[in-house]
């Protein structure tokens, strides 16, 4: 009952927030408009235009012609854990081996499955914000509470060490970290880091590290894998890197014992990831060419949004990485984000998100960089005529 009442008291204080325009509204408005003819430019989604390398494609049509269209073990097959335990191992220098691989559907069911299996009902988890909406919807489903801390624009987006601190007591079981960021394209330094790892050592807590950006990062990045002494679930997917978010292939990696539990959580809901797409997977670890050439078209894409921000006169954060820049666009903080992106979008027919989705942040929209240079230069000259 205390639980319950707990887990209450935590909903209410959420929903309270502001909450005017939904992203749902958004995309049933998008859907309707493009339904009934309007062309709608997509700065919103975080899917990249260009899809899979052609050798994974070929690759998918080989499994199936092949046969390999049947269930597997729910931890994925031993060829695909062993190749992203090799491919982890030499690119952060450490030593992991395939047991310590789950295969599940996407990222997001990774995410999941992690929190599943560390948080317990009432346990609370610290979520840095402005941080991707399922973290929160995660934790809320499994009736966990939500400590949120926020970050800010004039800080970098770097979290303080000690409020974090502060806000950790016995119940405190799990911290969620994504770098490079989605919405900020913040990459944090190794020391800040090392500050991070070294608290949660201290308080026995357990690091849930998304890592599904890693490759976009355009510093120097360090993985939740390369501290080995911390208690600690990596989250990544072939989504991003390679173009796959239709597949629906992701993985976590960490000890033996958890990435059992996960693999039961994935048993259950889904048997396993279908076998073609685990082999379609296996080719794409091979392809790191093509996620260098991706790296360097949303990093060419990245630097001209900012470039037509700046001209607008609009603050943000020069990504490090990840798909998005995160711009202020009102120095008022009573502003509807929320409001400006439904008027923008009905309007002038582009589509962005407000930043109130990320967390408290309704003077924020966030634009991804996802699509060609034509449609965002397009885009961002709409997103002008607005704030005029
Ligand atoms: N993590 C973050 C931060 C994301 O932005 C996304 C997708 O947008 C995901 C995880 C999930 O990706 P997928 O489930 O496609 O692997």
């Amino acid at each position: 009952l205390l639980i319950d009442e707990a887990v209450k008291a935590q909903k209410i204080s959420i929903d309270e927030g502001k909450k005017a325009i939904s992203v749902i509204d958004m995309f049933i408005l998008a859907k309707r408009m493009e339904k009934e003819g309007s062309e709608v430019i997509h700065l919103e989604v975080g899917e990249p235009d260009f899809g899979p390398p052609e050798k994974v494609k070929r690759a998918t049509y080989d499994a199936i012609s092949k046969g390999y269209t049947h269930y597997t073990e729910p931890s994925g097959i031993l060829s695909l854990r062993e190749g992203i335990a090799n491919s982890v191992s030499e690119r952060y220098s450490i030593d992991v081996s395939p047991e310590q691989v789950a295969i599940t559907s996407g990222g997001r069911f990774s995410v999941y499955a992690s929190i599943l299996s560390t948080l317990s009902p009432g346990g609370e988890a610290i979520v840095i914000q402005p941080a991707w909406p399922a973290y929160v919807d995660c934790i809320e489903t499994i009736r966990g509470r939500i400590i949120s801390i926020k970050t800010n624009l004039e800080e970098g987006w770097k979290p303080d060490i000690e409020s974090i601190s502060n806000l950790i007591n016995n119940s405190t079981e799990l911290i969620v970290i994504n770098y490079p960021n989605n919405p900020t394209g913040k990459v944090l330094e190794k020391r800040d880091m090392r500050a991070l790892v070294d608290l949660a050592i201290e308080r026995n807590i357990t690091i849930l590290s998304d890592e599904v950006y890693s490759d976009y990062s355009f510093k120097p990045f360090s993985s939740i894998l390369e501290f080995h002494d911390c208690k600690s679930i990596c989250v990544s997917s072939f989504s991003k890197s390679y173009g796959m978010t239709g597949f629906r292939i992701g993985y976590a990696i960490s000890n033996v014992g958890t990435i059992r539990k996960i693999s039961k959580i994935q048993a259950l809901a889904s048997t396993s990831v279908p076998e073609f797409i685990q082999y379609a997977a296996i080719e794409a670890l091979k392809c790191k060419d093509d996620v260098k050439k991706y790296t360097s078209l949303i990093r060419e894409r990245i630097n001209l949004v900012c470039k037509e921000l700046k001209k607008m006169n609009l603050s943000y954060y020069e990504p490090d990485g990840a798909f998005y820049v995160f711009p202020r666009i009102s120095k008022d903080r009573s502003f509807d984000a929320g409001k400006f992106s439904f008027d923008l979008l009905k309007d002038k027919k582009v589509s962005v998100t407000p930043g109130i989705t990320f967390g408290d942040y309704p003077d924020f929209i966030r634009i991804s960089a996802c699509q060609a240079e034509h449609l965002l230069l397009e885009g961002l000259r709409r997103i002008g005529e607005m704030l005029r």
